[in-house]
C-alpha cells in the first residue's frame, strides 16, 4: 500500500502543472562510459535461456547537473582496470570486466572535479557499480541503510574511509527537495537497491533503472537472475517502476543494456 501511495505522489509531483516544472533548477543529464561487462553465460542472468551463449553487457555511470550541485549516480568498473586491454575476470571466471576511458577522464572533459561532487549514490553495492567510490572522499555517499547493512557494515569489508559522510535511506528520497531527482527503493537485485528518476525540460522523465533489470529482454519478459537476492522483491521492483514508466510517461534506462548505450548520447553530450 504504501509504495502504491508513493508512485502516486511521484507521479502527481512529476506530472504537476508546467509553472513548477519552470521554477525548478534546470539539469544536465550525462551518460558516463563505465566499461562492459563480457558474461560468458547470459543465463546467469536469465535462467533456462539462451544457456552457455555470450553476451556483452555495458556498464554505465550518470552525472546530474542540478544548478551548483552534482549528483554521481553509481562508478562503475574501477578505473585501474583501463590500464587492462584483456580486461579483469570477476565473478569467479563467470565475466570479464574491461574500460576504454577512466571515470576520471570522462569528468574531467566536462571540467567536474571529483571533489566538488556533492552526492555519489549507488543503485547497490556490487563491483561494477562502486569501482571508483575511492575517488569521492569529499562526497556524501547516498545509499539505502539496507544495502548499507548488506554489504558495508563490517569496516573490514566496506570500501568506504571511516570519516566518508554517508547519507543512509530508508526507502524513497528527493535528494534535492524540489522533486526534480527522487531515489527510490526497488529492493530484490540486492536487498537494498535502488533506482533513480531525473525530471529533464526538454528530455521529459527518465528513469534509471539500476540492476532491477539486466537488458531489455530481461526487463520485458520479467525474468530475475539466479543470484538475485528476492525474486518476490525484484518482480515487485520491476512492476513499480513500469507503472511509473507508465504513469509518467518515463524514458526508461536500464544501465547494463548494451544496445541502449549504443543508441545514446554520452558525454561530453548530455541530455537536458
Ligand atoms: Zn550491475
Amino acid at each position: 500500500m504504501r509504495n502504491i501511495i508513493v508512485a502516486a505522489s511521484i507521479a502527481a509531483s512529476f506530472l504537476a502543472p508546467n509553472a513548477r516544472a519552470a521554477d525548478a533548477v534546470a539539469q544536465r543529464l550525462y551518460v558516463l562510459d563505465c566499461g562492459t561487462n563480457y558474461g560468458k553465460d547470459q543465463s546467469r542472468w536469465s535462467p533456462g535461456v539462451n544457456v552457455g551463449q555470450p553476451i556483452l553487457l555495458a556498464d554505465n555511470c550518470y552525472l546530474i547537473r542540478h544548478g551548483k550541485q552534482t549528483l554521481l549516480w553509481d562508478t562503475g568498473q574501477p578505473d585501474e582496470i583501463a590500464g587492462k586491454p584483456d580486461g579483469v575476470e570477476t565473478a569467479g571466471g563467470a565475466i570479464i570486466a574491461r574500460r576504454t576511458k577512466t571515470l576520471a577522464a570522462q569528468l574531467a572533459e566536462i571540467k567536474v572535479k571529483p571533489s566538488d561532487i556533492t552526492y555519489v549514490a549507488i543503485s547497490h553495492s556490487h563491483g561494477d557499480h562502486i569501482g571508483n567510490l575511492k575517488l569521492f572522499p569529499r562526497s556524501t555517499i547516498v545509499m539505502q541503510q539496507a544495502e548499507w547493512d548488506f554489504a558495508f557494515a563490517d569496516p573490514a569489508k566496506s570500501p568506504l574511509p571511516a570519516s566518508q559522510k554517508v547519507m543512509k535511506l530508508d526507502g524513497d528520497y528527493d535528494l534535492f527537495g524540489d522533486g526534480s531527482v527522487m531515489i527510490l527503493s526497488t529492493p530484490g537485485h540486492t536487498p537494498g537497491h535502488e533506482s533513480l528518476l531525473v525530471e529533464l525540460r526538454k528530455t521529459g522523465p527518465v528513469l534509471m533503472s539500476g540492476d532491477a533489470a539486466h537488458f531489455k529482454d530481461n526487463w520485458d519478459n520479467r525474468r530475475v537472475p539466479g543470484g538475485n537476492t528476492s525474486k518476490e522483491q525484484t518482480l515487485a521492483s520491476m512492476n513499480r517502476l513500469a507503472e511509473l514508466v507508465s504513469d509518467l510517461h518515463a524514458q526508461l534506462w536500464i544501465n547494463h543494456d548494451k544496445p541502449q548505450r549504443e543508441a545514446q548520447k554520452l558525454a561530453p553530450a548530455f541530455y537536458e
